[in-house]
């Protein structure tokens, strides 16, 4: 069972539906007469960005990239594009989502690639943010939740591709990935 490899349960699932909404509220005041593209960083950011666009109550449009720069639980440093856009973003309001803010790498890189397009705006939403673990001076305007420096799975952030269907956040026994 999924359930018996997490040590503890960090954020529940009304926790989170309960902060999509509070955080859709404040970008739909935000982006009040905009139609911002909201680019979903493939595969983690899936859970979040679907529960948080339900409460949108402004038009937006929806794109996917994919990024990789990790490998088990720990991050391997470089950032590599995996699935660029496919659709041209100039002049566009974008908000990028994330599952996680951990080293900072993964954002900083995506949101030089996003001007490079020549968006007009670029922001950031995250499920998650490790404040602890940051190598790269950025930030994510808005926050789902801060955690401690703890390797988190769930509402989609895996380990080694699997728990991302968990409908909670929570904290790997570790056992299954220490040696
Ligand atoms: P960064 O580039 O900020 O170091 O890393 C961002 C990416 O690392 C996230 O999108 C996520 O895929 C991965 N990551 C960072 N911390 C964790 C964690 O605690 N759990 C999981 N499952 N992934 C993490």
């Amino acid at each position: 069972m999924l359930n018996e490899d997490v040590k503890k349960i960090l954020i529940s699932q009304e926790e989170i539906t309960d902060r999509c909404k509070q955080l859709a509220k404040q970008i739909s005041d935000d982006y009040s007469g905009k139609v911002p593209v909201i680019i979903g960083l493939l595969k983690g950011s899936i859970p979040f960005m679907a529960e948080l666009i339900k409460y949108l109550s402004i038009e937006c449009e929806l794109e996917f990239m994919a990024v990789s720069s990790y490998s088990g639980t720990e991050s391997m440093g470089d950032v590599r594009i995996l699935k660029d856009l496919d659709r041209s973003i100039k002049d566009c309001d974008v908000i990028i989502v994330e599952d996680i803010v951990d080293t900072g790498k993964t954002l900083q890189k995506v949101k030089e690639l996003l001007y490079s397009k020549g968006a007009n705006s670029v922001k950031v939403v995250s499920l998650l943010d490790k404040p602890s673990r940051r190598i790269i001076d950025i930030s994510a305007e808005y926050i789902g939740f801060e955690i401690p420096d703890e390797f988190v799975i769930g509402f989609g952030l895996d380990f080694n591709q699997k728990y991302r269907n968990l409908p909670y956040v929570g904290v790997l026994k570790e056992e299954l990935y220490k040696e």
